[in-house]
């Protein structure tokens, strides 16, 4: 045999031995949310979350098939509105699983949009990888006219398998727009356009099945992260106080009562209290419940020792996290400790 056939036939033999597909894996995680959603008059607005499977979704979008080798689990079907930490805590630990033991280059769970950008913060501060985790929902349900979903879904699948996203930690993928875990916000009750990166801006985009990075995160994150559930079956408990003119103590007493571990201020401006609720919160924090202070303003830092006297008063400011997501962080930082000094120190990290 001549040099020629013997290299043609290795050559064949090498090609034989390759996969089929050098596609990347992902594996999409689906929670329900209106992207399941199913209208049952002809306004979009009048519908129930969560109603269609996995496969119905997936169906929907033959087109995600050319981007990837994309499978999908039901993990629950809910409006987002009653996720809850059990739901959070079986997130977390099946993304590290699907990440770390299964081989998948990346991971998409479609999600309600109501409560969206926290399950992405506490995945964000839960997951053990620095692959692609994106989440996607709609506005609209779909059967919708002009679904938003299916958009959506080819475009998270596409930041999934972009090596530009790696090591950006978790994100949100809606509207074109690639947004932090820690920065996003729900801006908009209806409309399509209703995600916001908050001061900071958006992190990127998706054009034409192409993830466009603009800036990276920089606060802590997933493989960065102290925060490890991989043990927990529950989490502490913390509530949030909404403030308001002439606000009533009855809340903050209320968690009290029931023995929260911590509670959030949605405080006024700079995360100021109404004087009753001060009262009680100064009490609690004495009793070792934690409290955080944050703010009902949509924008804006709640600063450490401005108007009230934290080192005082041992409470914590939340400084860039609206009270949703200072929640999410307080209920974590309750997993390693209870010195008011090292939440303090958590805040400022992620
Ligand atoms: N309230 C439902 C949810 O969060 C529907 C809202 C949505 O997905 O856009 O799942």
């Amino acid at each position: 045999m001549n040099t020629f056939k013997k290299i043609a036939l290795l050559t064949a033999a090498l090609i034989a031995t390759l996969p089929l597909s050098a596609k990347p894996k992902i594996r999409i995680i689906a929670t329900g949310g209106t992207i399941a959603g199913i209208s049952t008059t002809s306004a979009s607005s009048a519908y129930t979350a969560g109603q269609v499977g996995i496969q119905t979704l997936l169906d929907a979008v033959p087109q995600i098939l050319d981007l990837a080798d994309v499978t999908g689990e039901q993990l629950v079907n809910i409006g987002s509105q009653d996720m809850n930490d059990e739901v959070w805590l079986k997130l977390a630990k099946r993304v590290n699983q699907i990440l770390n033991e299964e081989d998948y280059d990346g991971v998409v769970i479609t999600h309600g949009t109501d409560t969206m950008e926290e399950t992405a913060y506490f995945l964000n501060l839960t997951v053990k990888s620095d692959k692609p985790v994106i989440l996607a929902g709609s506005m609209r349900p779909s059967n919708a006219i002009g679904a938003d979903g299916p958009a959506n879904l080819y475009n998270a699948v596409a930041a999934a398998i972009s090596p530009a996203c790696k090591g950006l930690g978790v994100l949100c993928c809606m509207n074109n727009q690639l947004l932090d875990a820690k920065t996003v916000i729900k801006t908009h009750t209806i409309d399509c356009d209703t995600f916001e990166g908050g001061p900071s801006g958006i992190i990127g985009y998706i054009f034409n099945g192409q993830a466009h990075i603009l800036q990276t995160p920089n606060n802590k994150h997933t493989e960065d992260s102290v925060f490890d559930v991989s043990h927990l079956d529950k989490l502490p408990k913390v509530g949030i106080v909404y403030g308001y003119a002439n606000a009533s103590p009855l809340p903050m007493k209320a968690f009290v009562d029931a023995h929260f571990d911590g509670i959030v201020l949605a405080g006024v401006g700079d995360g100021n209290f109404y004087k009753d609720v001060f009262d009680v919160a100064v009490k609690a924090q004495k009793q070792g419940i934690q409290i955080v202070r944050s703010s009902r303003c949509p924008t804006g830092p709640t600063c450490l020792n401005s108007e009230v006297d934290d080192s005082k008063h041992h409470f914590v400011a939340s400084l860039d996290l609206n009270p949703q997501k200072a929640r999410v962080l307080l209920m974590l930082a309750l997993t390693k400790t209870h010195d008011w000094e090292e939440i303090q120190k958590f805040f400022m990290e992620y």
